[in-house]
């Protein structure tokens, strides 16, 4: 025997009852997505590097370790997509989408890949729901987005709180970069490797620290959301109060920084208690230069993407009863009047099995009772005998009759 070939580390197998939950969390993302007049939007695993340098930003821990980067074979670098926002801007602004009505409100459900240490809710490949709404800087739209992700969680039996902030504009975080660099050196003796490393090029990722003496230091920071300027401001308030008229609680959290840099305004999380470490279950905001920062005309947006895996992980999902075939066509060594009837009941419509694991009559009759049909057709040399397992009833009939029978209940 040749030695056996496992997954990659940090990817996984989608086996059919994880498949039929996951089905479930699709299904529930569409009916509430596409209710709220969200289409849906597929973009390629692969993109151009550059989409991601550019749109998430050089110094986020995305495009500087965790991307799977690779050469095209003519010198251009292709990047397996580790998120989905920036893909769904640049195909907005390739297909013209901002000469629709605004605000254009898509979503996408698929894989996502980042380079990151394997853990529980932490995969190299994983799944995201995700949607987007590009060309409103309404305060509404926010609180639509965070409404929507909310019903999701809530639909699906998930406990979930929420954590929202501002990041201000851009200008008003540059200067908030500054300051808090500042603040940083100042400090820099009690500040962790990492974080000290970082003065400069991400400041704002020292609030994300695991180190003890740096969160003393960072609790002491001046915050980003007591500088924002008075139409940011209002921009937040009036996220506040929608969301507070929607009867959804959530604790400001000024320390709320998402790792990708194009966002703007408001930014947000769900999480939940039961996940662990990785606690995150989705999140996003607002990222209103984003659009013109990959080319396309100045266009607000904001969107939100969750984990498939971790919202499995964190919700309470009642699957429904697989549903047995109908019938099970049995044989012994009929094979091609057994096709023939099996493909005849399918076209009636009937979900229909045929005798493919070359049973004994018993053997076979044992299976469709594991299946949980309600009918079994034994096909013979002078009819179809067809047993009703519910009754134990049975009758010699023809071809035809039986898929009439059949038919009729
Ligand atoms: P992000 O794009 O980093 O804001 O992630 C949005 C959501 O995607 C997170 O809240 C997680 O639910 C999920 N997610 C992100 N990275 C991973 C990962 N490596 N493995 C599994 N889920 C992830």
């Amino acid at each position: 025997m040749s030695a056996k070939i496992a997954a990659p580390r940090g990817t996984f197998d989608i086996l059919p009852e994880q498949s039929a939950q996951r089905a479930l969390v699709e299904q529930a993302a569409r009916e509430l997505l596409e209710g709220a007049g969200y289409a849906r939007i597929e973009t390629p695993a692969f993109e151009a590097t550059e989409l991601f340098s550019r749109g998430v930003g050089e110094a986020t821990d995305i495009v500087q370790k965790e991307m799977y980067s690779f050469d095209d074979g003519g010198g251009r670098s292709l990047t397996l997509r580790p998120e989905g926002t920036a893909p769904v801007c640049r195909a907005y602004v390739e297909h013209g989408m901002h000469k629709l009505p605004a605000p254009v409100k898509l979503y996408y459900f698929g894989p996502f890949f980042r380079a990151e240490r394997p853990q529980k809710g932490r995969y190299r490949e994983f799944w995201q729901i995700g949607a987007e709404a590009l060309g409103s800087d309404d305060p509404a739209v926010d609180a639509e987005l965070i409404a929507l992700l909310h019903e999701l969680l809530r639909r699906l039996g998930a406990t979930v709180r929420l954590r929202l902030s501002s990041l201000a504009n851009a200008q008003t975080r540059a200067a908030y970069r500054d300051e808090l660099a500042a603040y940083l050196r100042a400090n820099e003796h009690e500040l962790s490797e990492t974080v000290r490393s970082r003065i400069d090029l991400n400041p704002l990722r020292a609030f994300d620290a695991d180190d003890l003496r740096t969160q003393a230091v960072m609790a002491r920071a001046p915050r980003l959301i007591d500088r924002l300027d008075s139409e940011d401001a209002e921009h937040f308030a009036q996220v506040r109060s929608l969301l507070e008229l929607a009867g959804i609680g959530y604790e400001i959290d000024p320390a709320l920084v998402r790792g990708l840099d194009y966002y703007t305004r408001t930014v947000f999380e769900f999480t939940s208690d039961s996940l662990g470490a990785q606690s995150g279950v989705g999140g996003g905001g607002r990222y209103d230069g984003l659009v013109e920062l990959i080319g396309g005309p100045p266009t607000p947006g904001i969107g939100w993407a969750a984990g498939i895996e971790r919202i499995v992980l964190a919700a309470d999902l009642q699957l429904p009863a697989p549903q047995p075939p109908q019938i099970y066509v049995a044989h012994e060594g009929r094979r091609a009047a057994a096709f023939q009837l099996l493909l005849e009941l399918r076209g009636a419509g009937r979900r229909a099995e045929m005798e493919l694991g070359g049973r004994s009559l018993k053997g076979q009759l044992k299976h469709a009772e594991r299946l949980g049909t309600r009918y079994v057709a034994i096909v013979e040399e002078d009819g179809v005998r067809l047993r009703d397992r519910e009754s134990g009833a049975e009758r010699t009939l023809s071809a035809e009759a039986v898929v009439r029978q059949v038919l009729s209940v």
